[in-house]
């Protein structure tokens, strides 16, 4: 007997015959003999148009009512799932985050899991339940319902895995596991067999919208090894694990594209020691993380700084610029759309040539770059929104990536 989490992402649950199909998959596990924890999210498209109605009654949401209003869709959820469970002949319970113990800090939208008592889940499981475990969702010390941020479900199966010590955690969603670049936008994508904790982590955090990236920080740090899969056939997926020697001998294990970039450029700062720290320090402050950076070498006196951040962090980040430069500063500020192109892979940090491969293919189609960043095992070129789908393909092709050279 194995105690098993399994997590079904939005898309999976999507309506009640998915939700149908996700007990039966459940009841197979469980028949089995297996303790079955199932972790699931909202319906598809619920999260998002929960924040549509927030936003369209208030542009800036007070985030203690976000997460009182964003963590109703997984509860609609658990408690439909428990019932197809039940009509199959299947004892199960469903269980929120605060009544799994799901202890977080207190940061509204965002909060991080500090601690989990599993409240009476090992109880459940052992007299013979499945329990179903709402996604997404914990509790401040105070009592207040947190959410974990987008994509947050990831993490909580994650973190039930590691709090239960299971045997195996199971990721399943839309896709057969994590591919060499999304599917949807690159049709040659081939599957990993597995991947590298680190490769994942660099992909999810440029954008692979696979794996939520804090889920796999914290699968990194508890070790939990688990499998993407498919909610919708029996292939076999992606294992995600430590790294092992033989990874090294692949250049690039991955492309990943993050549309929802923008470029943001500072201008007329004063060309003096001190002008970077309080320009960052300003934008940290307003709870903004900023990705490429670059300084242009400063004229009279006057610099210009630019720098990507998340595309719904720009009038945060011009905010916090706002505030840490008086207006007689005459400080400019001007953002736009961009999008992030990144290649990922263990075995750069042994391997040269990357970065030339990544410019020769982008210059070949003509696509113009306006920033890089790099980091050991990651490069990511800053590019017009229009070029991006065209440039993962060409990028995915040049690393010979495509299904296609597998064999050559
Ligand atoms: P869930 O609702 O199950 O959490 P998500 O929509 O969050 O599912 O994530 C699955 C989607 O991630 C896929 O449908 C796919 O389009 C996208 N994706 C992006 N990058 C990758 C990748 N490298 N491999 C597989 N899927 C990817
Ligand atoms: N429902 C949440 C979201 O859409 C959490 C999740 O799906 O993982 O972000
Ligand atoms: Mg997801």
């Amino acid at each position: 007997m194995a105690l098993i989490v399994q997590k079904f992402g939005g898309t999976s649950v999507a309506d009640v015959d998915r939700i149908r199909n996700v007990a039966a998959r459940v009841k197979v596990s469980h028949d089995a003999g297996n303790q079955v924890v199932v972790v699931v999210s909202a319906r598809s498209g619920v999260t998002n148009e929960l924040v549509g109605r927030a936003k369209a009654l208030n542009p800036k949401p007070d985030e203690r009512e976000m997460d009182m209003l964003l963590s109703v869709g997984e509860q609609e959820t658990i408690a439909l799932t428990a019932m197809a469970l039940h009509a199959l002949g299947v004892p199960a319970v469903s269980r929120t985050g605060r009544e799994a113990g799901i202890l977080t800090d207190p940061v509204h939208t965002r909060a991080r899991i500090t601690r989990i008592s599993g409240g009476d889940i090992r109880e459940q499981l052992e007299s013979g339940k499945v329990v179903i475990l709402a996604g997404f969702q914990g509790h401040s010390p105070d009592g207040q319902i947190t959410t974990l941020g987008r994509g947050g479900s990831d993490l909580s199966a994650i973190a039930i895995a590691a709090a239960l010590q299971a045997d195996l955690c199971q990721i399943c969603t839309d896709v057969d596991g994590v591919y060499t670049a999304d599917p949807r936008i690159v049709p040659t994508a081939r599957k990993l067999d597995e991947i590298a904790y680190e490769e994942m982590l660099e992909l999810a955090s440029s954008g692979s919208k696979v794996m939520q990236n804090r889920a796999v920080e914290f699968a990194r740090k508890f070790n939990v090894v688990f499998e993407v899969r498919s909610s919708f056939n029996n292939n076999p997926g992606t294992i995600v694990k430590e790294e092992v020697a033989s990874m090294e001998d692949v250049v690039v294990s991955g492309v990943a594209l993050d549309k929802n970039q923008a470029r943001i450029v500072v201008s007329e700062l004063p060309d003096q020691p001190g002008t970077a720290a309080r320009l960052f320090q300003s934008i940290a402050n307003a709870g903004v993380s900023v990705d490429m950076i670059v300084q242009n070498i400063g004229r009279d006196g006057k610099a210009n700084m630019t720098f990507t951040v998340p595309r719904d962090d720009v009038s945060r980040a011009q905010e916090g610029i706002a505030s840490a430069f008086a207006a007689s500063d005459g400080v400019l500020f001007e953002s736009s759309d961009i999008a992030k192109v990144s290649v990922v892979g263990v075995g750069m940090r042994s391997h040269s040539g990357v970065a030339a491969t990544l410019f020769d293919a982008l210059a070949a189609a003509k696509v113009n770059i306006q920033l890089v960043s790099t980091s050991e095992i990651k490069i990511s070129v800053g590019i017009n929104p229009e070029d991006a789908e065209e440039a993962t393909r060409i990028v995915h092709s040049a690393f010979q990536l495509d299904t296609a050279s597998e064999s050559s």
